[in-house]
């Protein structure tokens, strides 16, 4: 399931590629996605060039021309492919593998650019969506206006945490999971952030101690960026289509590891996994408190 790393370098790969080319037309063969998407509103696209391209937690934004901005959420299983002009399919970031054959069914909505590029938009289990807003009610889109500030940024400080857990009961495995605290991120670096930072994740809370706090910040801040960084972030790094899967998801220090010895050089620890709110959760039942 794509996270924030996944996302931001989908967004790279995409941005020089597609940056003022212009949609020639767009195909849906499936529009069925978590919401339904709107032919009308996807239809008005066509003839408009791609500006840019940001990303706010998951979200993708797409900005055309005329104030017109496309909202992509990639659910669990959507993705992005870049078709060149001499139809070499390539994948735009690290989460997953090109399989030709079996991609094909999945393929939802083909966008057709400019000197005969293609953009697909592919999700086997349709939970992704997208959506087209207008860029000057972009801060007031549901899907955005209750985010709370990025992993990366310098609002994402021990003031803000602290400012925002005072009188809440909650474990902070729930808090780091909960995008109105932190956006971007999902179960799979929430767990490799909180055995880095040496706390269980069914700890309460308001028994966090200050350096515990600053410690699962600056975790936050470096597991984030350490697997964007490993993701690379132009198309060419995943041009092979037997593509190694990413980097970082290879280096998982817990997640998925129950019963393997702890990673740490001076423990020896075993990795145990227990439920938090339906997700599995894996700490190290030695070195995280
Ligand atoms: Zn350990």
């Amino acid at each position: 399931m794509p996270e924030l790393p996944e996302v931001e370098v989908v967004k790279k790969s995409l941005i020089n590629k597609t940056q003022n080319l212009i949609v020639k037309a767009v195909k849906i063969n499936d529009g069925r996605l978590r919401y339904k998407i709107d032919r009308y509103k996807i239809k008005k696209i066509i003839g408009l060039k791609f500006k840019k391209i940001s990303r706010r937690s998951k979200y993708l934004l797409f900005f055309f021309n005329k104030g017109i901005v496309m909202l992509v959420h990639l659910g669990m299983t959507g993705k992005f492919f870049f078709v060149n002009s001499k139809s070499k399919k390539y994948k735009t970031s690290f989460y997953y593998d090109i399989n030709d054959e079996n991609d094909k069914k999945h393929d939802r909505v083909i966008f057709d650019l400019s000197n005969n590029q293609k953009l697909i938009y592919n999700d086997i289990r349709k939970f992704g969506f997208i959506k087209f807003l207008k860029n000057i009610n972009l801060e007031q889109s549901v899907h955005l206006k209750y985010l709370g500030p990025e992993p990366l940024s310098t609002k994402f400080n021990i003031e803000y945490f602290k400012n925002y857990i005072k009188g809440k009961e909650r474990t902070i495995k729930d808090l780091l999971m909960d995008q109105k605290f932190i956006a971007g991120l999902g179960n799979i670096y929430v767990n490799e952030i909180l055995f880095f930072g040496g706390v269980r994740p069914d700890r309460k809370i308001k028994n966090l101690k200050n350096f515990e706090i600053q410690k699962i910040i600056k975790f936050s801040k470096k597991i984030i960026s350490k697997a964007i960084i490993l993701g690379g972030s132009s198309i060419k790094d995943f041009s092979s289509s037997s593509g190694k899967k990413g980097s970082f998801q290879q280096h998982f220090s817990v997640y998925g590891k129950k019963e393997e010895n702890c990673s740490k050089t001076k423990c020896d620890g075993k990795i145990k996994k227990i439920v938090i709110a339906n997700r599995a959760s894996f700490f190290c039942n030695k070195c995280q408190k």
